[in-house]
């Protein structure tokens, strides 16, 4: 971990080598060990915490919670030394316990303790790791209010399946920002609020306003900074307004300079961000908000019922009239609302996410596909069955030619 620590290099790759590295070279160790977890738990998870802080800037009043979830629950997928010699436990266990040797398993029943009798009711590994993360999503649900904003509302709100897209972004932060962005997670960034609950500031006060100053505040709530919340709002307007195919649509109509004011369709009292007229006569009305993550769905409400009129006038005109609620977080999250929005990317040919996969167990990888399913909807995931002895499936031009969308 000195070695690492000392190494000029993006914390996210620290915490790969970490992961893939140090973990595996403790495994043969924990697995022989007679050690205790509480051992474990107490110097090499202490040892382990010390430094992830260190990489990702977390301050000690800082949970780590977050960082634990998978990607897809915006968390860095790793697991402490303590969580790993679990893991290596209950597979020696396992094997001990499930041999066909009677002998062995003889051994199990007598090497049966007080200690290891813990380990025993794991069935796999993946169960370890499962109750470990079912834990830190207690914490965060039941435990630690004020630092879970962020992680109740996304696991309330969140589009699951544009989440996957979220660890993709991230890692390709620099350093700084990919540190800010953990920060912003579990809310331990040094806003005014944040500073005086740590005993470092007197006052709460935003330095430009007189209300609080809490990340809501600094990420959507100061007036202050309103010139640069509408910036990123018209960026992001911007770029799906200059990025849609040009074959299926008639005209597009953006409440950006660039462009046609929805105003000419809609009248002066609506204007709504983005029109996009089809050939086929469809009128997609899209309306975008960025907003702090715990104002997802506030954000999605409160334009329906502004436009909710509008829409109804507008059917009258058009083979089909569309409202695209694109609520999305100051961070990235998209409510579940804008489900719309991929439905228009679809409707545009533009968005053609299909997961390939392979595993070498089958059961495994039915389950997945359907794990896949339930997330991405039917028939967009592929399960690709594979043996070891099955080569052609890892010929690098048969993967390419399957993977090319
Ligand atoms: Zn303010």
């Amino acid at each position: 971990m000195k070695k690492i620590d000392l190494n000029p290099l993006h914390p996210k790759n620290k915490i790969l080598l970490y992961n893939r590295y140090v973990l595996s070279k403790l495994s043969w160790h924990l697995t022989i060990t007679s050690i205790s977890k509480t051992w474990i738990s107490e110097n090499l998870d202490s040892l382990f915490t010390q430094y992830v802080r260190k990489w990702l800037e977390v301050p000690i009043s800082g949970t780590l919670s977050n960082i634990y979830l998978t990607s897809n629950k915006f968390g860095l997928n790793i697991i402490p030394p303590s969580t790993k010699f679990l893991q290596c436990q209950v597979t020696i266990r396992n094997a001990l316990k499930s041999s066909p040797n009677e002998s062995i398993i003889h051994l199990w029943k007598s090497t049966t303790n007080h200690t290891n009798i813990q380990y025993d009711q794991y069935s796999s590994t993946k169960e370890v790791i499962k109750s470990f993360r079912d834990d830190q999503v207690d914490k965060l649900t039941n435990q630690l209010t004020y630092q879970s904003s962020f992680f109740t509302s996304v696991s309330r709100f969140s589009l699951t399946q544009v989440n996957t897209i979220w660890p993709a972004c991230q890692s390709k932060l620099p350093k700084n920002i990919f540190n800010f962005t953990i920060r912003y997670i579990n809310n331990s960034l040094p806003t005014r609020r944040n500073l005086q609950r740590w005993g470092l500031s007197s006052s709460s006060e935003c330095s430009f306003c007189i209300n609080p100053e809490s990340l809501l505040h600094v990420v959507a709530g100061c007036s202050s900074y309103l010139d640069r919340f509408t910036w990123r709002h018209d960026s992001i307007l911007n770029f799906i307004a200059n990025n849609l195919p040009s074959e299926h649509i008639q005209t597009i109509y953006a409440d950006l300079s660039s462009f046609s004011n929805p105003s000419t369709i809609t009248g002066d009292d609506y204007r709504p961000d983005l029109l996009i007229l089809t050939k086929d006569n469809c009128l997609y009305i899209l309306e975008l908000t960025v907003g702090y993550e715990t104002n997802l769905r506030n954000n999605v409400n409160r334009k329906y019922s502004k436009y909710k009129d509008m829409i109804m006038e507008q059917k009258k005109n058009y083979h089909a009239v569309n409202f695209i609620n694109l609520s999305i977080s100051a961070l990235g999250v998209f409510d579940k609302e804008s489900s719309g929005f991929i439905d228009m990317l679809e409707h545009f040919n533009l968005d053609k996410a299909h997961v390939y996969f392979v595993d070498v167990d089958v059961n495994e990888g039915k389950n997945v596909q359907k794990e896949f399913e339930d997330k991405f909807g039917e028939g967009m995931a592929t399960f690709l069955e594979c043996n070891v002895t099955d080569k052609n499936i890892f010929d690098s031009k048969a993967i390419l030619a399957k993977y090319s969308y």
